[in-house]
């Protein structure tokens, strides 16, 4: 064997946690040497069931161990994984630390429940990658409901690593928080064609809602109305409010993320004091039919038609 220049090298570390005595497979990742169970390894993962059951690289020397001999054309150096010397290299792609997660997921306890967010998402880059089906299935469970996890990064999880059931509730959060809560590692996540789509529909909508807070409506007097003057100013006050109640201008500017009919079913229970009940029914029913908030419905048309797009991308890609 060839030997390395040391100066060039760096030392080899046996991982103080998973460089098992009795393993039976060497692996290496950075300068982090593992010893772990080819056995569990094999039935957990796809990826090495493949790696580890190919014939062992060219056997000339070995050949007293009963291994066959296999042609192959020279490799630079041989990585049987029976040696710290001859472990198996890990794809460079992954770092060290993001191997540990994937390892204490296969050789630690299962489920346990107080991974960081930052395991989490190891788990299930790795999982992807070497075909670890119940990593994966772990890490989209936990992640699922994860608090930590910020919309931005689940859209882009989701792409990376096909997990379709993602897009929708990272969009749908990502509609509803304003653009200026979104960090500089938001932004480098949802990448320059997500954070258009994102600018424009917000801005499509913020316009919308500022002609439908900016406009209010008129009132609609019942015949029985006693008093129009009393009666449109208390409806005056509701609509842009007092002093020491928000309005439903406010209420329409504020909460962007209000759909359609949380919309409706707020403008219905709003208080209206000092209006003719009757009037007040007639206003809202009228404010109900109104072109501007039937609009409201194409707002989340145009917020579907961008989870739309997103889902039917990433199953293409499938
Ligand atoms: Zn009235």
């Amino acid at each position: 064997m060839v030997a390395e220049d040391p100066a060039n090298t760096p030392e080899l570390i046996r991982h103080p946690q998973f460089y098992f005595p009795d393993g039976s497979i060497i692996l290496k990742s950075e300068n982090i040497i593992y010893c772990v169970y080819a056995s569990i390894l094999k039935t957990r993962s796809e990826f090495f069931q493949t790696l580890l059951s190919k014939p062992p690289p060219v056997q000339t020397h070995n050949a007293e161990h009963g291994a066959e001999e296999v042609s192959m054309d020279a490799p630079e150096k041989l990585q049987d994984g029976k040696t710290d010397d001859t472990a198996i290299e890990l794809a460079p792609i992954h770092s060290a630390s993001e191997f540990d997660h994937v390892l204490s997921f296969l050789f630690e306890s299962w489920e346990h429940d107080n991974r960081t967010l930052e395991a989490l998402v190891a788990i299930l880059k790795l999982s992807s990658f070497y075909l670890i089906d119940k990593g994966r299935a772990y890490s989209i469970r936990m992640l699922s409901t994860h608090p930590g996890l910020r919309p931005a990064h689940r859209l882009y999880l989701a792409q990376q690593y096909r997990v379709c059931d993602w897009i929708k509730p990272a969009w749908e959060m990502l509609f509803s928080l304003p653009l200026t809560l979104l960090t500089h590692e938001d932004v480098h996540f949802l990448g320059l064609d997500a954070m258009e789509t994102l600018a424009v529909t917000k801005e499509k909508i913020i316009t919308h809602r500022r002609r439908l807070a900016l406009n209010a409506p008129k009132v609609q007097h019942s015949y029985f109305c006693r008093d129009n003057d009393a009666c449109t100013r208390a409806w005056s006050h509701a609509w842009w409010g007092e002093y020491d109640r928000a309005g439903v201008a406010r209420l329409l500017l504020q909460n962007r993320g209000l759909t359609r009919e949380e919309i409706v079913t707020r403008l219905n229970q709003m208080n209206v004091a000092g209006m003719d009940n009757q009037c007040r029914r007639f206003t809202l029913d009228a404010l109900e039919r109104a072109p501007m908030v039937a609009k409201l419905e194409l707002e989340e048309c145009e917020k579907a038609q961008v989870i739309d797009a997103y889902e039917k991308a990433l199953k293409d890609s499938l």
